[in-house]
């Protein structure tokens, strides 16, 4: 099927773009890399009337490292996050994610901007986001405001953002002494998309407990959650096999599990524990135990 009518802008600045934002209100849409958008309108899910387009906006893409914090722009694609050398070394886990997305057409078009607002229940980024506590930076008519990951998914495609705002930016801390990650994911197997992804990043102590951990888990509820009661399970434990299965047991704490075609709720719950094992101690044995 076809899109319905649009109106097509190229905005050609930040600025630009919330103002066309303002001028058209419900009736318009950010396209990004059209990678969701686009076959939602074709199905005539989404019917905007007009369409602003930032794909060439190139201030919003690409990495960079300050401070001990990446800052990577809203527009950079799946494939250049798999590849940027700055990421492969400080932050693994996003490349590592961004390398399991769809394919390679998706991974050249997509943006972690428009997969992160799009918010679909089974996008793989949410569970890495959560997972290393990252922020989010939105601009909107007022000026710039930042959104933790835990603040930014309300449910089923719906984000934390006000209409009138554009997310241009994602802040991730880079990776501590000590520190391994690791993303783990039942993959859709037509189209990719995560049935369950776990995400974990593991902080050892030079005893070898656990000093930190994060673990985000998406693609199992209508979504993404950060597993508190694992977190809190493991915290000063030591990351044997046994202790991180039965921590894995609460995993699917907080989770409004999904129940549909692609897998039963317990399917997933059991898929949610399994993953996250695995996640933990995929995670843990990446630590660099010299540093
Ligand atoms: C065949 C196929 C397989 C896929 N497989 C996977 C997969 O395995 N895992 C996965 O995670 N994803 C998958 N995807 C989705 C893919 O990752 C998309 O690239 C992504 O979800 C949307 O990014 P985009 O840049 O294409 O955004 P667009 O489609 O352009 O936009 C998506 C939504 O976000 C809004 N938006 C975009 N950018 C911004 C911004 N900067 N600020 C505010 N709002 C914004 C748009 O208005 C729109 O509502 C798949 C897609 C396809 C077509």
């Amino acid at each position: 099927m076809n899109p319905a009518a649009f109106e097509y802008h190229r905005a050609d600045s930040v600025q630009e773009a919330i103002v066309l934002l303002q001028q058209y209100g419900d009736g318009a849409k950010l396209l990004a890399g059209g990678h969701s958008l686009l076959p939602v309108m074709k199905l005539r899910l989404a019917q905007p009337e007009h369409l602003i387009d930032i794909g060439r906006l190139r201030d919003l893409a690409g990495v960079r490292e300050e401070g001990g914090t990446l800052r990577i722009g809203a527009l950079t694609t799946h494939h250049e996050i798999e590849v940027d050398p700055t990421l492969r070394r400080r932050c693994p886990l996003l490349s590592e994610t961004a390398g399991v997305v769809g394919d390679r057409q998706v991974r050249n078009r997509g943006t972690i901007g428009g997969a992160l607002c799009h918010a679909d229940a089974a996008a793989d980024y949410p569970a890495a986001i959560l997972a290393l506590g990252a922020e989010l930076v939105a601009q909107g008519p007022n000026g710039e405001r930042t959104i933790a990951a835990e603040e930014f998914f309300l449910g089923f495609l719906t984000t934390a953002l006000a209409p009138n705002e554009i997310l241009t930016e994602i802040r991730v801390p880079a990776l501590a002494p000590r520190t391994g990650a690791s993303y783990q994911k039942l993959a859709n197997q037509a189209s990719g998309y995560a049935t369950v992804g776990v995400a974990a990043v593991v902080t050892l102590n030079p005893d070898g407990r656990c000093a930190a951990v994060g673990i985000g888990i998406t693609g199992a509820g209508s979504s993404p959650v950060r597993a508190t009661a694992v977190e809190e399970a493991l915290r000063g434990a030591d990351l044997d096999d046994a202790t991180v299965a039965a921590a894995a047991e609460a995993a699917g704490e907080g989770l409004d599990l999904l129940d549909d075609i692609h897998a039963s709720a317990d399917y997933r719950l059991r898929v949610v524990r399994g993953l996250t094992r695995r996640a933990v101690l995929g995670a843990a044995g990446r630590v660099d135990r010299g540093q």
